[in-house]
């Protein structure tokens, strides 16, 4: 009888056999529902076979093959596999961190059925009389109508109140609804906004002419018109009837970025792939993908395992972002697992970044990659801003602000024009200190600090979560003159607010985004003029444009550039570039201050000069001198457990089983790892490294079995292949 070989979500790295009846066909990629133990449970089809290397009689058989939904593609399949070999993480657990939930469910998968709506005989026959112009929104679906149905998100494309007004017209009895899936209108629509620039026509004649796989780094400077290169070139294999897959870090830059490409390409059917999805919306937009209705798929790294049968181009825009990294289960870099797929897939991938990683930049190089430079600002009036370090290492500081920074400010205020106060520490200070015996406020479950947030008064945890009411006297020796040390955001908006009490002053960050909606509401306050300063961390430096901005100052960035994370002061240039690029989008021009007790730092002499090239060569050069990526190529092994013995033991015993290899990689020691308990486990870490992905990889292979056999029954260990935190 016919086998089938199926992937199972169990940390195994095997496949299991199981039998399948005549009368149940399967295919490759297909669901299907299986015993596993005294459980049920779905997995995916990987292989069919004529026989088990098992007893017939210990093969279960296949309890139901779903064909619910078309089986998934074998070139996903391949992608899957490629990453579990090369993750070193098992291929079922890979399958299935990859599908949608549904998929993973056994109950059936049911798909809202997407409506088309067109002119009824009456809607056609309407006149102007009837529907006046100025109805706009209405006139608008009505010429739209009159080329053919269009789907619900075709609609949406129109204008955020088409949907309302179509409604209307349907009351009206000019429009209906039916199931009769709307034909996607060839050749597709595009809406020209910019004419290329020189240097944006270069960069993309150069992807045009790719033939097969090539890998470009797209290096433009902040606001040189990265977007408008990937808007033309997914133009081209739109008109080709390809598909383009466009990842992005963040969720929340994800509504703005959608809503610009339906109105760049309105009939287009885009599929947006975020974390804000609920399971249907995604194994919806997944399945419009996978049938190749959905031409556009935009989404953040997950969506890099969307099953795409037209695939023409990939882009991955700000390809720096650790958000690309998953830093659990799969620990995956979606960058590079798009690289491989687009060689798999012998289609061109752009990187795009105004600061690219180090490991890309080299590559590009090298010689690897093909560099596209963008060197200017796309819009003839937009000037780099100036920037200028303010010094404190001889200056007072009042909460953390210099005298130069509330001057630069309050001529802003007086000019109408908004400025922003970036500052990477969410919270009111970082940590709470008794004057009298230096008790200092620590998680009782963490080696780090509790912040303090004065707006609830609690101490909290960023790392565990942990809170408590902040107390009113020292724990330690009651002492009841308790003093924040240090500055977060609450704290710099409190003092912004008691310094000018009349501006507008208005607080981004983690906690103050935790609604849904909020980001998109502050936004909308930001880019209306309603506000005067923006006080925010990291969630302020992405990609937006705010046209009326005009001074960004930058407080305490020094901590990054002395930190043990070798990579801490390559994502601090990327942060202040990006920060930086914010200020004077339009006409007016920018200014950029930054505090700092070192400004004559290389890290801020590159940035004064706008030249990430110079910088990235000190760190290029820093880097091979020391011995770390991309000159040579890392896995991390990590344990935590709530015994500390039995941590070091295992990677003790890891770290004897490595050497014992005696393999071309480089082994270091056991180290704790730099958050060294959290959550009350103790946690630690073995890094190898080696000069070839080839070396390590085999390393791996001989390794990674040997550490399954070690015991480790209290403990939980993972490898983390080019892992980014340490
Ligand atoms: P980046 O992503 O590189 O930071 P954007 O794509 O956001 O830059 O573009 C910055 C600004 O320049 C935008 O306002 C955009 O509309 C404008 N722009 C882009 N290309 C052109 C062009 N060819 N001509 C005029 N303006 C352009
Ligand atoms: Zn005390
Ligand atoms: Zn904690």
């Amino acid at each position: 009888m016919p086998v089938v070989r199926v992937a199972l979500d169990v940390p195994l790295s095997t496949l299991f056999d199981y039998l399948l009846s005549v009368d149940l066909p399967a295919e490759i990629g297909q669901r299907v529902l299986v015993p596993f133990g005294r459980k049920h449970v779905v997995g995916i089809v990987i292989e069919l076979a004529e026989s088990s290397e098992l007893a017939v009689e210990r093969i279960k058989p296949v309890e139901q093959v779903l064909d619910d939904v078309p089986p998934l593609p074998a070139e996903l399949l391949t992608l899957l596999r490629f990453c579990s070999d090369y993750y070193h993480h098992p291929l079922g657990m890979t399958v299935m961190a990859a599908l949608p939930a549904r998929l993973r469910a056994q109950e059936p998968v049911t798909i809202k059925q997407e409506l088309s709506y067109a002119l009824t005989d009456a809607g056609r026959a309407l006149d102007l009389v009837q529907l006046p112009k100025r109805r706009v929104i209405q006139h608008r679906i009505w010429q739209a109508l009159q080329n053919g149905a269009m789907s619900g998100s075709q609609i949406r494309a129109l204008s955020a109140s088409a949907p309302a007004n179509l409604k209307l017209m349907m009351e009206q009895g000019w429009a209906e609804s039916s199931t009769i899936p709307a034909a996607p209108s060839a050749p597709h629509t595009f809406n020209e906004v910019h004419t290329p620039t020189a240097a944006q026509q270069q960069a993309i004649d150069a992807v045009a002419q790719a033939q097969g796989y090539r890998c470009f780094l797209l290096h433009g400077i902040t606001g040189s018109g990265k977007t408008e290169v990937y808007v033309q070139l997914m133009h081209q294999v739109l008109q080709r009837g390809e598909q383009v897959l466009l990842l992005v870090p963040e969720i929340n830059l994800t509504p703005q970025l959608e809503n610009y490409f339906r109105n760049r390409f309105p009939d287009a059917e885009l599929a947006s792939l975020h974390s804000g999805l609920s399971d249907g919306e995604r194994v919806t937009k997944w399945l419009r993908a996978q049938s190749d209705q959905a031409r556009i798929v935009l989404g953040t790294r997950l969506a890099v395992f969307t099953p795409l049968p037209k695939l023409g181009l990939i882009l991955v825009d700000e390809e720096h972002d650790s958000s690309f990294k998953q830093q659990d289960g799969l620990r995956y870099s979606a960058r590079d697992v798009a690289i491989f797929r687009a060689n798999q897939r012998g289609v061109p991938i752009v990187l795009g970044s105004a600061t690219p990683s180090l490991e890309s930049y080299y590559n590009a190089r090298s010689g690897r990659y093909q560099l596209l430079k963008l060197e200017q600002r796309a819009s003839a009036q937009a000037q780099l801003p100036q920037v200028r370090c303010l010094n404190t290492s001889n200056i007072p500081l009042q909460e953390g602000i210099s005298p130069a920074m509330l001057t630069a400010l309050g001529e802003r205020l007086l000019r109408k024009e908004q400025s922003l106060i970036f500052i990477n520490r969410r919270g009111y200070a970082p940590v709470l200190m008794c004057t009298a015996c230096g008790w200092l406020s620590n998680c009782s479950n963490c080696a780090g600090k509790l912040v303090l947030h004065l707006k609830d008064r609690r101490l909290r945890c960023h790392h565990c979560g942990h809170q408590e009411r902040v107390p009113h006297a020292c724990p330690g020796c009651g002492n009841t003159d308790l003093q924040p040390v240090g500055i977060g955001t609450q704290r710099v908006e409190e003092a912004l607010q008691a310094h000018f009490p009349e501006a507008r002053i208005l607080r981004v960050d983690r906690d103050s985004t935790r609604n849904k909606g909020s980001w998109l509401a502050m936004r909308k306050q930001i880019q209306d003029d309603d506000v005067d300063i923006l006080v925010g961390t990291q969630i302020l430096a992405k990609g937006h444009d705010f046209p009326n901005l005009t001074l960004v100052g930058v407080l305490n960035p020094d901590g990054a550039l002395y930190s043990a994370d070798f990579r801490a002061s390559e994502k601090l240039f990327a942060q202040l570039a990006q920060v930086a690029g914010r200020a004077g989008r339009a006409d007016k021009p920018g200014e950029v201050l930054v505090q700092t007790a070192f400004p004559d730092h290389p890290l801020f002499r590159a940035l004064r000069a706008h030249d990430y090239d110079a910088w990235a060569q000190i760190l290029l050069t820093e880097r091979e001198q020391a011995g770390f990526p991309p000159f040579v190529f890392q896995v991390l092994l990590r344990a935590e457990g709530k015994q500390e013995g039995e941590v070091y033991a295992f990677l003790k015993r890891a770290r004897e089983a490595a050497m014992a290899l005696s393999m071309p990689v480089e082994i270091y020691g056991v180290v704790a790892a730099t958050m060294a308990k959290r959550a009350n486990h103790i946690r630690a870490q073995l890094l190898v490294q080696s000069d070839t992905r080839k070396a390590l990889q085999q390393f791996l292979r001989a390794w990674h079995p040997l550490l399954d056999e070690l015991p480790s029954q209290k403990l939980r260990w993972s490898l983390d292949i080019d892992p980014l935190e340490f």
